[in-house]
Protein backbone atom coordinates (compact mmCIF):
# COMPACT_ATOMS: atom_id res chain seq x y z
CA UNK A 1 0.00 0.00 0.00
CA UNK A 2 2.85 2.55 1.05
CA UNK A 3 4.55 1.55 -2.10
CA UNK A 4 1.55 2.78 -4.30
CA UNK A 5 1.78 6.41 -2.37
CA UNK A 6 4.78 8.23 -4.09
CA UNK A 7 3.48 6.70 -7.89
CA UNK A 8 0.14 8.30 -7.17
CA UNK A 9 2.07 11.86 -6.02
CA UNK A 10 4.17 11.63 -8.75
CA UNK A 11 0.96 11.55 -11.42
CA UNK A 12 -0.36 14.24 -9.79
CA UNK A 13 2.59 16.31 -10.39
CA UNK A 14 3.43 15.62 -13.89
CA UNK A 15 0.68 15.27 -15.74
CA UNK A 16 -0.69 18.82 -14.97
CA UNK A 17 2.81 20.12 -15.04
CA UNK A 18 2.75 18.03 -18.81
CA UNK A 19 -0.50 19.37 -20.10
CA UNK A 20 0.78 23.28 -18.94
CA UNK A 21 4.18 22.77 -20.99
CA UNK A 22 2.45 21.58 -23.67
CA UNK A 23 -0.20 24.31 -24.09
CA UNK A 24 2.31 26.96 -23.46
CA UNK A 25 4.71 25.74 -26.18
CA UNK A 26 2.15 26.28 -28.81
CA UNK A 27 3.61 28.69 -31.26
CA UNK A 28 1.21 30.46 -33.95
CA UNK A 29 2.08 31.51 -37.52
CA UNK A 30 0.93 32.80 -40.47
CA UNK A 31 -0.30 29.91 -43.60
CA UNK A 32 1.59 31.82 -46.46
CA UNK A 33 4.22 33.86 -44.28
CA UNK A 34 5.95 31.13 -42.34
CA UNK A 35 8.72 33.15 -40.69
CA UNK A 36 5.69 34.88 -38.70
CA UNK A 37 5.99 33.28 -35.47
CA UNK A 38 5.08 33.84 -32.50
CA UNK A 39 3.69 32.59 -29.05
CA UNK A 40 0.18 33.62 -29.01
CA UNK A 41 -2.85 34.26 -31.39
CA UNK A 42 -2.81 36.93 -33.55
CA UNK A 43 -2.50 38.52 -36.83
CA UNK A 44 -0.19 38.54 -39.80
CA UNK A 45 1.60 41.92 -40.21
CA UNK A 46 2.67 41.43 -43.35
CA UNK A 47 -1.19 40.15 -45.00
CA UNK A 48 -3.62 40.36 -42.24
CA UNK A 49 -4.54 36.70 -42.41
CA UNK A 50 -5.54 34.96 -39.19
CA UNK A 51 -2.37 33.40 -37.57
CA UNK A 52 -2.77 29.33 -36.75
CA UNK A 53 -1.10 27.36 -34.39
CA UNK A 54 1.63 25.31 -35.98
CA UNK A 55 1.04 21.38 -35.95
CA UNK A 56 3.09 19.48 -33.91
ZN1 LIG B 1 0.92 36.52 -43.78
Amino acid sequence: MTKIVPVLIALLLWGPAAAQSAETEKIFHCPTHPEVRQEVPGICPACGMKLVPVAP
